[in-house]
């Protein structure tokens, strides 16, 4: 039986591990965590909404995990300040019950490993190693495979092959507005870059806020939370508009740096690479937890399906060729284009919107690619 450890106690190893021993109960599993055994580092971590597609929503069914506060997106609205063209997506045009959900990173981080902790209760060849981290020298030398799963944050991490700073960062939180919002997500690309309202699990009336920027603006735009939040309000206010109603108070703000580090390859030997491991991407298209998922599960259905180690990591690798090609490739595309301030970029990104309206087998096709994958 071959022996296989994973690094990284992150969504994307959690769920990589429970897929494996959801098909195979007795597989050999070393998993090595960083959290004690202990749920309440989740449970108080980072609140974040991030946007889990309806692809990802199937896939995490599978094992149970899902967590109860998780607001359905029906409607997408995409705008561009200032510019005319915009875009809309319902849920009909694609024949699906949801677009996808907006979950807090704590929560369907807790619910993954709540789900593993149930799947591997009759798993007697597996190990939970927690408050582990393992050294670079000790990895290779692990088991018959390495998954690594390490995630991170770009910026925290080595620089790979594939790596654009697009001098972008992004201020995380939420917004209370005086109107409800039923299942209606918003992104606004202003000049600075996408601004995202997104359902919230606190309520209708407020919004989850991605809003990004250049990091030293981001970093001034916190300041001034912290000393007179009406004047951060009033800054939303006017770089969003007054499509989604008045803004009337935010919390629990704070930033993170984004950009592109991607590795070329995603199999060396025995050792793999998944989730933010393998890509950490810009979230304008809310990809990045999405695409690691898929990884994940394709890893784990070759995993299972090889006896030999080398025959399944190079199924895997053919396997996530184009999906990873496409979703890293549009979502640089899209962080670019919607981050420039050129003139004739700023007319041909109006005019995409506005063509997307129209063509709606290229929306579709789009929209199908964020919510499943390239399959
Ligand atoms: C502002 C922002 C918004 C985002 N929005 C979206 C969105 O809307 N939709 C979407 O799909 N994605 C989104 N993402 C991306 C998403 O958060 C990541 O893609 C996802 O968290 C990756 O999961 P992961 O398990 O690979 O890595 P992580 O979440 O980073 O988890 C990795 C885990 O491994 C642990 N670890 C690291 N090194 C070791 C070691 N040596 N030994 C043991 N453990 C180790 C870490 O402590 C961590 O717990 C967003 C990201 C940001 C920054």
């Amino acid at each position: 039986m071959k022996r296989i450890a994973i690094i990284g106690g992150g969504p994307v190893g959690l769920a990589c591990a429970s897929w494996i021993l959801e098909k195979i109960p007795g597989a050999c599993i070393d998993l090595y965590d960083r959290l004690p055994e202990s749920n309440d580092a989740i449970t108080q971590g980072d609140s974040r909404g991030i946007a889990v597609s309806q692809g990802s929503h199937l896939l995490l069914n599978k094992i149970g995990a899902w967590p109860n506060n998780s607001p359905a997106i029906h409607k997408i609205h995409v705008s561009h300040r200032g510019h005319f063209g915009r875009a809309i997506v319902r849920r009909e045009e694609l024949q699906q019950d949801a677009l996808g959900h907006i979950v807090r990173y704590a929560d369907i981080h807790l619910a993954i490993r709540q789900a593993l902790q149930k799947i591997s209760k009759n798993s007697s060849n597996f190990t939970w190693h927690f408050e582990q981290k393992i050294d670079e020298l000790d990895k290779q030398h692990l088991a018959d495979v390495v998954i690594h799963a390490e995630g991170g944050l770009f910026k925290q991490q080595e620089w790979q092959e594939i790596y654009r700073d697009y001098e972008q960062a992004a201020i995380v939180g939420w917004v209370k507005t005086d109107r409800i919002h039923q299942h209606l997500a918003w992104e606004r690309f202003t000049e600075e870059g996408p601004l995202a309202l997104l359902p919230s699990h606190k309520g209708h009336e407020y919004l989850n806020l991605v809003w990004c920027g250049n990091p030293e603006a981001t970093q001034n735009r916190l300041a001034l939370f912290n000393e007179n939040p009406a004047a951060i309000l009033a800054e939303l206010q006017k770089s969003f508009g007054t499509r989604a109603g008045r803004f009337i108070e935010t919390g629990e703000l704070r930033s993170y740096e984004l950009g592109l580090n991607a590795r070329k390859e995603i199999v060396q030997g025995h050792e793999v690479w998944i989730g933010n491991a393998a890509q950490t991407m810009h979230p304008v298209a809310g990809q990045g937890l999405n695409l690691g998922l898929r990884d994940a599960h394709t890893l784990a259905e070759s995993i299972t399906s090889y006896t030999n180690v080398h025959e399944a990591l190079s199924e895997y690798q053919a396997l996530r060729k184009t999906d990873r090609n496409t979703t890293i490739t549009t979502t640089d595309f899209l962080a670019r284009i919607f981050t420039s301030r050129l003139k004739p970029v700023i007319c041909a990104r109006g005019f995409a919107l506005s063509s997307l309206q129209i063509l709606a087998p290229v929306k579709q096709s789009l929209t199908r690619q964020m919510m499943f994958g390239q399959r």
